[in-house]
């Protein structure tokens, strides 16, 4: 927590700017605070440090925008503000596509019990908004600083689909790295029986796998046995040895860029089949023979989890899934199982809560995005209208690569829609889809630059739901106390 009753704040900080009180504090002789001016959040210096560049000098220091060289200057000087990695335990990712949530994210998890991630995009994400791994570490950061909060907190690059881009995000800085190798899958039962004997016979470690898995029984606690058939064997080895691959490759080079260590999670939750036991099995056997080490697995689960939605499927099935995933955790690693499309499934948490064997990651994005669209339909109701209209528009293409199926039939026309209804596009599945994934062609445009400036007009309220909303889920998920 910042130093705020050390000091009269006001003897520091210039006339016209005001300090966010929990972020001001004293480092190395140096007086330090996140303020707000007319022209926006600055870093506020009482000395010229030379860490930090671009600075502006006001009558009693200086002034540092809230740069990404500047975020890394200030976690130079300030350790506690830099990402870490999970420690043992259950884990959140508080995803932000917006920029400026982390004030909210943490309000939410003031008093919850679990270890936050609060910088986490997907390179997806990254393309849509027009973002960078530096700007959405450092704004996290510059979150951080505002609230005082110096609990540690995870950096995840999630849906990484190269190696390259896995370089990219080690270099700017995160420490949790989401290996996804969708991409790379591939799919036995669209294939002829007869290229999947070819692709099978053409595979260099055939033999050794035929050796290792076929005929024996792998005994999982709390599982039961797990066996392999030839055919068994020849789909998910035909099915994952490209995906085997890339894990490799991009775990080894993540580890000559950091020695020190870093959190490997692997992704299945975009394949297109549930995850199966003997597939995860034998993925992260084969992973570690390789000297891959997972921090979490997200598996694809059985009934429809789409994004910003709850669950809609069989609590049954899930808890199946769950009950075998976290048993071969155990035995395999143990490492965590990841939620992925984690907000708004309020169904599922008490599940997770209780069979997740208190070593669970939920990773929720979209849902702090909508949260934001809650406070424009409060504040700018035709704003909202506006953003409808634009979601209307780009929807087609803005909802390639994600999962979700709206009935588009339900679709209120912008124009139609009285004033006093707009209100309920964030309370409707359909509608709530739609705008969850045309996040992009809004930001990036100039109704972004609106939204963005709405929101820093009435940031507390934007904090408030916030805290409310992911509140709700830490309390679902039994991390937090209710009230
Ligand atoms: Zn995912």
């Amino acid at each position: 927590m910042g130093q705020k009753s050390a000091v009269d704040v006001g003897r520091l900080i210039p006339e016209g700017v005001r300090a966010y009180p929990e972020s001001v504090r004293k480092v190395k002789g140096t007086w330090l605070a996140l303020v707000k001016t007319e022209q926006g959040k600055f870093i506020f210096l009482s000395r010229n440090l030379k860490n930090f560049s671009e600075l502006q000098e006001v009558s009693k220091g200086y002034l540092a925008p809230l740069s990404p060289a500047n975020a890394a200057a200030l976690m130079d000087l300030c350790p506690e503000l830099r990402p870490r990695r999970l420690p043992a335990g259950v884990s959140f990712g508080f995803g932000d596509r917006i920029g400026g949530a982390t004030p909210g994210h943490l309000r939410a998890l003031a008093g919850a019990d679990v270890f936050p991630v609060l910088a986490q995009q997907s390179v997806r994400e990254l393309t849509r908004t027009g973002r960078n791994f530096q700007e959405v570490l450092a704004t996290a950061v510059f979150g951080a600083l505002q609230e005082g909060y110096g609990g540690g907190f995870g950096a995840d690059a999630d849906h990484l689909k190269t190696v390259d881009q896995a370089r990219e995000a080690a270099r700017a800085g995160y420490t949790m790295f989401t290996c996804d190798p969708s991409q790379e899958l591939v799919s036995p039962a669209r294939l002829p029986e007869e290229e999947l004997e070819q692709r099978y016979h053409a595979l260099p470690e055939r033999e050794r796998w035929e050796k290792e898995y076929l005929g024996k029984n792998f005994q999982i606690k709390g599982l039961g046995r797990l066996r392999f058939s030839l055919q068994e064997l020849v789909q998910v080895a035909v099915k994952f040895s490209r995906a085997i691959e890339l894990a490799c490759e991009m775990y080894a080079a993540l580890k000559e860029l950091l020695p020190q260590g870093f959190d490997f999670e692997l992704s299945l939750d975009e394949a297109e089949a549930p995850t199966t036991p003997a597939e995860h099995y034998f993925v992260v056997s084969e992973l570690a023979k390789r000297d891959v080490v997972l921090t979490g697995l997200a598996p694809r689960f059985g009934g429809v989890l789409e994004k910003a939605v709850d669950y809609r499927g069989s609590l049954e099935v899930f808890r199946r899934d769950l009950r075998a995933h976290v048993a071969l955790a155990n035995v395999l690693g143990p490492y965590r199982i990841s939620l992925h499309s984690g907000s708004d499934k309020f169904s599922l948490y008490p599940v997770l809560a209780r069979e997740g064997g208190g070593r669970w990651h939920v990773k929720t994005a979209g849902t702090s995005y909508l949260v934001a669209l809650g406070v424009v339909a409060e504040k700018d109701p035709q704003l909202l209208r506006e953003i409808w209209a634009q979601a209307l528009k780009s929807f087609a293409t803005d909802r390639e690569s994600y999962h979700l199926a709206p009935d588009l039939s339900r679709l209120p026309s912008p124009q139609e829609l009285p004033e006093q209804d707009l209100p309920s596009l964030l309370t409707q599945d359909d509608p709530r889809q739609v705008l969850h994934v045309t996040f992009g062609s809004v930001l990036r445009g100039e109704l972004g630059d609106r939204l963005r400036q709405l929101l820093a007009d009435h940031e507390e309220d934007y904090y408030r739901a916030l805290a409310e909303h992911l509140g709700r889920h830490l309390v679902a998920l039994g991390v937090k106390k209710d009230g």
